[in-house]
């Protein structure tokens, strides 16, 4: 082997890149995480940071509750809690018509032998967020999901990388990624790196990775939005959302609040950037005073948006090219891909190692978009 062959390279030092490249050097493998920024630069360093499995579509929900496991031992992989607290996620019910599209998901879970979902009634939701507007009518809730600190996960995980041995190269972006006989050689602006493997985790630039080795996977790009308050006295433990509305809701340790839940603000991939539209942060505002009328008058302090790969049924790609053997595809976690960060490390590490893994990826194939491309092409 000689100084620049690896085992893998991981492309993007977001939190999935660093959980893939925890699991591979932890496992013996050489490997190289490449970034064209700094580790943290985009949706990892601007997400809300919500553990849920609350809601999950069920194409992920097992991959998920694995990750919500590794969640609860995280300081086991990263030496640190992350700033997790499971103090539960909240979906409330604004409406007896809303009650019942929840408590039909719940009974569809039940009868598939899930229980990580249950449906509460008004007693219960008082109980749970003392604070709530009394018109709001019931909610379903998972009561070990919750939220965690995304910096200090960050941190967690990049100094756990160089601690297993990992190396990481920051401000190189990657251009190319060639075939040398056996291997891949990936090439960044003034270096190289020759790997048996490629991990693509280049997050809202993904495609234009995966098109490098001829997958042609369709991606749209999210902007979603966060806005923080000024400190406040704690009076919310859950994460909350509203069935039917866009809205996250949450109080930091810190006081603050942050709120989000999918609001959109204008993505350009090009120039790497993400503008916020203070028209709809002001409907997530009005959706966060709707539920809780005592933050009313609370200053906004901070507003910021983020940008990510979204797929067309809102499912990751987890798992190998199609058309390049050797290469791992890991994007597309559209909004929600914080939780996965975990498991999907351990899944892509699996793939790189032994070529097979038993965790719950197969609906997450990235054959599934790119037959939906070829049918919509005339
Ligand atoms: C505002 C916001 C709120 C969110 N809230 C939640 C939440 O509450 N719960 C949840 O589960 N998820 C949430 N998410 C989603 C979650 O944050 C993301 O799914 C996750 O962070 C994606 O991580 P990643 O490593 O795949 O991507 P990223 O963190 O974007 O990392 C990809 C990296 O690849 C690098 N890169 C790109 N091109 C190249 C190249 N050519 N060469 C080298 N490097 C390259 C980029 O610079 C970037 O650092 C939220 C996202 C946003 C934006």
């Amino acid at each position: 082997m000689n100084a620049r062959t690896y085992d893998a390279v991981v492309i993007g030092g977001g939190l999935h890149g660093l959980s893939a490249a925890l699991h591979l050097a932890r496992a013996g493998a050489r490997v190289v995480v490449v970034e064209k920024h700094w580790v943290g630069r985009h949706a990892s360093g601007a997400t809300a940071a919500g553990v849920r499995t609350l809601n999950r579509d069920r194409g992920e929900l097992d991959l998920s509750l694995e990750s919500m496991a590794m969640w609860h031992d995280i300081a086991t992989l990263v030496g640190d809690d992350c700033g997790f607290h499971a103090h539960g996620q909240v979906c409330v019910a604004e409406t007896p018509a809303a009650l019942a599209r929840l408590q039909a998901r719940v009974e569809s879970l039940r009868a598939d032998g899930y229980v990580h979902e249950e449906l509460i009634g008004p007693e219960e939701l008082r109980r749970v967020l003392p604070e709530l507007s009394p018109h709001c009518v019931g909610a379903s809730i998972a009561r070990r999901d919750g939220a965690a600190d995304p910096h200090r996960a960050l941190r967690a995980f990049r100094r756990s990388i160089l601690d297993a041995g990992a190396e990481l190269v920051e401000q190189c972006g990657v251009v190319a990624i060639e075939r040398r006989a056996q291997a891949w050689q990936v090439v960044g602006e003034g270096r190289s790196w020759t790997a048996r493997a490629v991990v693509n985790a280049a997050g809202a630039w993904a495609a234009r990775i995966a098109a490098m080795v001829g997958d042609d996977i369709p991606l749209a790009t999210k902007s979603s939005m966060m806005m923080v308050s000024e400190r406040l006295r704690p009076f919310i433990k859950p994460v909350v959302s509203i069935m039917g509305r866009s809205l996250s809701f949450k109080q930091s340790d810190q006081g603050t609040l942050v709120i989000g839940g999918g609001l959109q603000g204008i993505p350009d991939l090009d120039r790497e950037t993400s503008t916020a539209r203070m028209g709809v942060l002001a409907k997530g505002a009005r959706a966060a005073t709707d539920l809780f009328p005592a933050v009313r008058d609370v200053r906004i302090v901070r507003v910021w948006s983020g940008l990510e790969a979204k797929t067309e049924d809102l499912l990751p790609v987890v798992g190998p090219s199609p058309n390049a053997p050797g290469v791992f595809h890991a994007f597309g976690f559209s909004g929600h891909g914080f939780q996965l960060v975990p498991v999907v490390g351990a899944a892509l590490a699996d793939l790189v190692l032994r070529g097979a893994t038993a965790r719950a990826i197969r609906n997450l194939d990235a054959r599934r978009l790119m037959s939906i491309a070829q049918e919509s092409t005339p």
